[in-house]
């Protein structure tokens, strides 16, 4: 790993101010013993997801004739038939529905591994690592556009040589020992949902590539129920993070789109928003410290407080520097009780202006719920394309029908947009938001549109990423040499 000169003046006057010694406070509901996290997601990715794009390898938009299919069990539209699915796509995209899309073959050979087999020796005594072509390719990028492009034409320039997978931050710190060592450089990779090409490999590095895989260093490894702090290694995945939380009785509330597959560590590095940032924050609000190994040693902040008035915060440093100062192995994150209560809500508008001024106003008046957010009429109608024949899209279009006639007669459909809330707090907090939310909205043109309409905005939320995917395979004939390579 390399760091330039300026900066590595300046991690060396942080280690003499920074120190890795941070005291323990007593707590009675600290839970001392660290908590070894399953992880949905296992080594071997390609056996759970999709090497070849977006998710589960099980999930998808399936079009056959005149049907089309959400597949798997995942996701509340999972097995259902989208009956107005195909009229959107061939729409939008001049889909051919006739085709079979042909599924992406692996690759059957790949680039050599330029990392020397002593070297691989030497890291195999600290930690498991594989020169496997498909370890490695599924490691050579994120999820941008070129990334997907790239990957469906097997044209990746370079790929990493190596991937090892560290479980612990004493591992870290002796692999980047031996990587500085040999003048290797570490890529790290957490969930690999990266948006900023800062995952793949440049093509020009001569150098060996070797990727730390960060997701077998997922332990909680102590949960403070009263200071509400919880210390985590950075590998864990959104997913079972948030479910290990839950499951006794907490939550992060940390959320981006990508939650399900990306890392906190990935999240420290992006300096990651998510979907309920106006009740919890964004990862900047959320993290305490972090433990960070670099080529010159580790750094992290001595005392365990969430700000300090002297000197720049070293971990609005950490924050955003995608992996290029150092590998993040553990992060001290803000806690909070799970709500008692949780709704969801929406609202329709004539168009997207009054949409958005009501938003504004909402912004103005400082009543955002933690979630809100504005569809516009393409999102809106991609909504009504996902109904499924007999469930909460039946009451979609229903209520729709039904405020169409009686309140909003003269909404044009192909101007209207919808805002979806997410409303967290106590019963009475809940209800008074709705209220004036509501009444907020009506100065703006805007009706209630149920919970279920905004519950499905939200989870949709998820689905929407296996879109791309699922269109690129119906659209290209290009895939049948895929992997001759
Ligand atoms: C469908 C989709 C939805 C998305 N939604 C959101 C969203 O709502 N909000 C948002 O902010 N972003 C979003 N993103 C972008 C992406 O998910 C985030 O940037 C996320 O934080 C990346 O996490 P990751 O674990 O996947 O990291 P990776 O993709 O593996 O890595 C991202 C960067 O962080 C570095 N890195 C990873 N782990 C570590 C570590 N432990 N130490 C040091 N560096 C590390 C990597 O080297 C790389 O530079 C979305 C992306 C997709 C594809």
């Amino acid at each position: 790993m390399t760091v330039n000169i300026s900066l590595c003046m300046f991690l060396n006057t942080m280690k003499e101010t920074l120190s890795d010694v941070t005291k323990d406070t007593k707590s009675s509901s600290r839970t001392n013993n660290a908590i070894k996290v399953k992880s949905v997601i296992p080594r071997k990715r390609q056996q759970l997801l999709k090497w070849y794009g977006w998710g589960y390898k099980d999930s998808m938009f399936k079009l056959t004739g005149e049907t089309t299919v959400f597949t798997g069990k995942r996701y509340s539209i999972g097995e259902k038939n989208l009956p107005h699915f195909q009229k959107w796509a061939k729409d939008r995209f001049n889909i051919d529905t006739t085709k079979t899309p042909n599924i992406p073959q692996l690759p059957t050979c790949y680039p050599d591994s330029r990392l020397p087999d002593t070297v691989r020796q030497e890291l195999e005594t600290i930690a498991p690592i594989s020169t496997e072509g498909v370890d490695r390719l599924i490691r050579a990028h994120g999820q941008t556009l070129k990334d997907i492009s790239n990957l469906r034409a097997n044209k990746f320039p370079r790929i990493p040589d190596a991937v090892i997978w560290p479980s612990d931050h004493e591992q870290v710190v002796q692999i980047v020992e031996c990587a500085s060592q040999y003048r290797i450089v570490i890529i790290p990779f957490g969930g690999g949902t990266s948006v900023s090409g800062a995952v793949t490999c440049p093509a020009n590095e001569r150098r060996p590539i070797l990727t730390l895989d960060t997701s077998e260093m997922n332990s909680i490894l102590w949960l403070d129920g009263e200071q509400l702090l919880a210390r985590v290694q950075a590998g864990i995945v959104g997913q079972d993070l948030e479910r290990e939380m839950r499951s006794r009785g907490f939550t992060v509330g940390h959320e981006p789109d990508s939650y399900e597959f990306s890392t906190l560590g990935g999240w420290v590095a992006t300096r990651a928003s998510g979907m309920k940032k106006n009740t919890y924050g964004n990862i900047e609000d959320l993290v305490v410290q972090t433990k960070v190994v670099t080529p010159r040693g580790v750094i992290e902040k001595s005392c365990r407080v969430p700000r300090m008035s002297c000197g720049p915060d070293w971990e609005h440093v950490v924050m955003g520097s995608e992996g290029c100062i150092g590998i993040v192995t553990e992060v001290t994150l803000k806690i909070r009780p799970v709500p008692p209560v949780i709704r969801y809500g929406s609202l329709v508008f004539p168009d997207w202006d009054s949409g958005f001024y009501f938003e504004r106003e909402v912004a103005k008046q400082r009543l955002q719920p933690s979630s809100i957010r504005l569809m516009d009429n393409e999102q809106f109608r991609f909504g009504q394309a996902l109904k499924t024949e007999a469930s909460w899209g039946g009451v979609l279009l229903e209520g729709l029908k039904r405020v169409y006639i009686t309140r909003i007669k003269g909404f044009d459909p192909t101007k209207l947009c919808v805002v979806t809330l997410l409303m967290e707090g106590t019963p009475q907090s809940v209800a008074e938001r709705e209220r004036i939310l509501n009444r907020i909205a009506a100065a703006f043109g805007g009706v209630p549109a149920g919970a279920e309409n905004g519950e499905r905005g939200y989870t949709l939320t998820f689905v929407i990423a296996y879109l791309r995917v699922s269109l690129c395979l119906m659209l290209s004939r290009c895939n049948k040499n895929y992997g001759a390579k």
